[in-house]
């Protein structure tokens, strides 16, 4: 098999367009990706043309604008390229209009209030950048064009337009601080990213068996496994030959979709995975995480499994995450958080690297919100997650170089060391410069950063967004240090260099290379005066809910104030339905299910009268109690308005019984029998 035979083939590539378009409209359009140059609608009439011609001769007969409302999925409306003559004679028609622009019925998606109901209509539009693709059904396919999603008055109703928005201005801090810094300045700078995206699979007739995991994504109750991951022994081990078969046809189908599919291994918890892609442009890179999300989900129920990209789907194991590798580059093939290979390299690495530490310090709170979901609540901070706390991981060489940078002292670091590990015939293996730390939510490992505490079913946009403008925010803070350094009467590099110690003297704090996981961190992290912002409610009203915090976004020209309020809006509601949903769900589970095995048991117990089963028969008290006040939490919390208050009761009202009811349950599972248990147990699921 070879895989550069059919890699993109379902993709309008580069070939395709060559092929498919005139020398003259291909030059054009080529430049529009390259420099932004808008396109004319001629050029978009000889592109709708290539592109059904291509669709049609694929097996199309359906087009559509897929795009990511902000519910975190994706959406498309589909329309039939058939269209009839004057005289009724059937046609395939497809007109640029069409392309450049789509009008799915919008007034469902949410919008947090940007628009009334006069205005509900929603509009898509094509983004030239990403390159359409065709999704194959079982007789007939359908051409894909990636879109934005934007309301009646311009106001921004997804992901990509955002995310969009961020890339340009940190293009433009990233240009402006080359040049204040005399360092050569390229035609395009863009972002990389290589999201890692780990998920479970189970068997999918035991999943089918778990209301709560097929309803909420997760298990309410259930006590913990007998091994779990205690052995460490599923991690890199052999993957199981029907997972392996369900990973080759994923990846099959990612190839021919131009999704570069590049790792495949097991993670640490059992039934748990990881595939990750070689880094793309973050647009691209975006998109193209949908498609494995969606890819991964629809083969793993051809396979007999169902797959869950849920952050936290059992208690005691590790959660599910989504490692975005992330650095800047420009299209001479430079990568600006490379160390290189010189003095000058260094220098400028330098400036990237303390641009992007002094970017997460500014904005810890908000990219702390970034990654905010009930959800991912769970995991940060849990079993091998990074903690709620951001801070940033340098590793120790290059932590002796910001020591150094503060005071004023341009060092470079000691030469990585190779390896002696004593068999002369392994070629010399490299040390990294940087260890590594799993602890860590933003991690520098050798030539990116590596923001880990973004969730394994949330899309790339916000998380990336939040970063890139944090970051174009700090670059150009540091602009205007070197420029005033400069005017001071300092030479070029004494300029840099005091720049970057008055930017490192703030922002050091942020920079933590132990243990995020231990109690002495949050102390320390208490006393560095950073923020610990615990769950959704808290992290939402400290960012997206705060003017101050929130005021980068909008001098950015990325959000705008009634966007940001819009989101806040949204994410507030959409934790409360979650929390909502979850906990009617418990009180559904305890009621047909555990009340009663409980029940059956206890008349067990009671024939035998030596047994001493008091501990069983408080729990069920307790239970009996517990569900009783979480009933009656659910019904004053349904009553309450939509919005922050709700939200925080969600967290601190509803979420703690709900805890506590699951502890109980748990007892009661542990001590009742196999056969009266009326759930499959985490040890039946965890097994493939
Ligand atoms: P590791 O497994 O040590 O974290 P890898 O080199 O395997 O590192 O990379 C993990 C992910 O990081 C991959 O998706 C890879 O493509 C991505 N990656 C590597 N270099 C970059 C870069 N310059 N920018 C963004 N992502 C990158
Ligand atoms: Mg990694």
């Amino acid at each position: 098999m070879k895989v550069s035979k059919i890699y993109g083939t379902l993709t309008f590539n580069d070939r395709v367009m060559r092929d498919k378009l005139s020398h003259e409209v291909y030059k054009r359009f080529k430049k529009t990706l390259e420099e932004g140059e808008p396109i004319s609608k001629e050029i978009a009439e000889c592109i709708a043309h290539a592109l059904k011609e291509w669709a049609i001769e694929n097996n199309c007969t359906h087009y559509t604008h897929w795009f990511h409302p902000l519910t975190g999925l994706t959406a498309e409306k589909h329309d039939a390229f058939l269209t009839f003559d004057k005289d009724l004679t059937p046609i395939e028609r497809f007109l640029a209009d069409e392309l450049i622009q789509g009008e799915p019925d919008a007034s469902s998606f949410p919008s947090g209030g940007t628009r009334s109901t006069f205005e509900a209509r929603g509009y898509t539009a094509w983004d030239p950048q990403s390159p359409c693709f065709i999704v194959e059904g079982k007789k007939t396919n359908t051409l894909c064009i990636p879109s934005v999603f934007l309301s009646y008055n311009g106001d921004s109703l997804d992901k990509k337009s955002v995310l969009l928005k961020s890339i340009k201005a940190l293009e433009d801090s990233t240009k402006k601080l080359l040049e204040v810094a005399e360092f050569p300045v390229p035609e395009k700078v863009f972002v990389t990213t290589g999201p890692e995206q780990e998920y479970y699979l189970l068997d999918k007739d035991i999943f089918k068996q778990r209301e709560d995991l097929a309803i909420t994504g997760r298990t309410l109750i259930g006590a913990n496994s007998i091994k779990g991951q205690k052995l460490e022994d599923h991690y890199f081990g052999s993957i199981p030959d029907r997972v392996k078969y369900f990973m080759e046809d994923v990846e099959l189908a990612l190839y021919k979709l131009g999704v570069p599919a590049k790792t495949r291994h097991n993670e640490v918890a059992p039934c748990q995975f990881e595939l990750a892609p070689v880094f793309e442009e973050l647009n691209i890179a975006a998109d193209h995480n949908h498609l494995v999300m969606v890819m991964l989900k629809k083969k793993a129920e051809e396979h007999g499994f169902s797959l869950l990209l849920h952050e936290k789907p059992f208690k005691g194991l590790n959660g599910s995450g989504k490692h975005n590798n992330w650095s800047i580059a420009d299209n001479r093939g430079i990568n600006y958080l490379s160390p290189g290979r010189n003095k000058e390299e260094f220098l400028r690495f330098l400036v990237f690297f303390v641009g992007v530490i002094n970017g997460v310090y500014k904005h810890e709170k908000f990219i702390r919100a970034s990654v905010a979901s009930a959800a991912n609540d769970h995991r940060l901070g849990g079993n091998e997650a990074p903690p709620s706390i951001i801070s940033v991981f340098v590793g120790t060489a290059l932590g002796n170089v910001l020591e150094n940078l503060i005071e004023g002292n341009f060092v470079e670091p000691e030469h990585s060391k190779t390896l002696e590990i004593g068999l002369s015939y392994l070629p010399q293996i490299e040390r990294h410069n940087t260890d590594r730390n799993r602890t860590s939510p933003v991690a520098f490992t050798g030539n990116k950063f590596e923001f880990r505490a973004v969730g394994s079913s949330q899309p790339l946009g916000l998380p990336n967004t939040v970063l890139n403008a944090s970051v174009a925010d700090s670059f150009n803070e540091i602009s205007a240090l070197i420029q005033e350094e400069k005017s001071r009467g300092k030479n070029r590099e004494q300029a840099i260099l005091s720049a970057l110690s008055t930017v490192l003297k703030k922002c050091h704090k942020i920079i933590f290379n132990g243990n995020g996981y231990s109690k002495e961190w949050q102390i320390e992290a208490e006393k560095r005066g950073l923020s610990n912002l615990r769950n959704t409610p808290e992290a939402l009203k400290n960012s997206f809910g705060d003017t101050k915090e929130r005021d980068f976004l909008i001098k950015l020209g990325i959000l705008s104030e009634r966007e940001l309020n819009a989101r806040l809006n949204i994410k507030y509601d959409h934790y409360s339905k979650v929390i909502d949903i979850e906990s009617r769900m418990l009180v559904k589970l305890i009621k047909k299910y555990v009340r009663n095995a409980a029940i059956n048991q206890l008349s067990h117990f009671s024939k035998i009268d030596f047994f001493d089963y008091s501990a069983y028969i408080k729990a069920m008290k307790s239970m009996e109690e517990k569900t009783k006040s979480l009933i009656g939490e659910i019904a004053n919390f349904e009553n309450m308005e939509e919005g922050e208050k709700k939200a925080f009761f969600a967290a601190n009202t509803l979420l703690p019984l709900m805890n506590e009811l699951r502890e109980v349950a748990d007892f009661l599972e542990t001590e009742t029998d196999k056969s009266l248990w009326p759930l499959p147990d985490y040890d039946s699921m965890l097994i493939l």
